[in-house]
């Protein structure tokens, strides 16, 4: 499950998984960001999930692909909250280069995504994070890429692509449509 900071995929996520479970459907719900920061803290790289997109690009990486090692060794049904591409100072990097996809090897890659303005004001009230601060523009250049980036990422593996709008007021829409994906 992909989407640009501040789209409330995490949101997405819980409710869908709240919902399978009525149903008796379990999943694993796994974090990626989450796996490198564990590794970047022991580190002393840094002290907050939001500072890892600003660190040189090769220390990323060996995150990016032990989080991916990691991961594949999980079994069952399993679902990682990520992102097609992070928006880092040099420029976009890949969220699933093709040797994290060999490794997790995705059956389908979901965007959620809204429109610019909905982010831009998510983000805005987000205290939680920290955000950056950017305009509609470049939010929606970033979605754009991200739809881009998973075209290529469907090539490598053959996986689908689905896109998701979670727009204002509409979230039990955007619950309904990832749990039947993953139902
Ligand atoms: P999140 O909590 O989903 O916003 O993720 C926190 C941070 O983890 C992101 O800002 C990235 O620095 C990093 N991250 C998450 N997924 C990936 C990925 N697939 N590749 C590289 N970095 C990632
Ligand atoms: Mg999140």
């Amino acid at each position: 499950i992909t989407g640009v900071p501040g789209v409330w995929k995490t949101t997405v996520v819980t409710g869908a998984l709240k919902r399978l479970e009525e149903e008796g459907i379990s999943y694993k719900s796994l974090n990626f960001g989450t796996y490198m920061f564990e590794t970047a803290q022991k580190q002393g790289q840094v002290t907050d999930r939001d500072e890892m997109r600003k660190m040189p690009r090769d220390a990323q990486k060996s995150l990016q692909q032990a989080a991916a090692q990691a991961m594949a060794r999980e079994e069952g049904n399993i679902l990682i909250d990520t992102h097609a591409s992070v928006k880092t100072p040099k420029g976009f990097m890949a969220g699933l280069p093709e040797w994290v996809l060999r490794e997790l090897q995705p059956d389908t890659i979901v965007l959620v995504e809204t429109d610019e303005d909905q982010i831009l004001l998510r983000r805005m009230s987000d205290e939680t994070r920290t955000r950056d601060m950017e305009g509609v523009r470049a939010i929606a250049d970033h979605q754009q890429f991200n739809r881009s980036i998973a075209a290529s990422y469907s090539m490598l593996t053959g996986c689908t692509i689905k896109y998701i709008i979670n727009a204002d007021f509409l979230l039990d829409r955007a619950v309904e449509e990832l749990a039947a994906v993953l139902g």
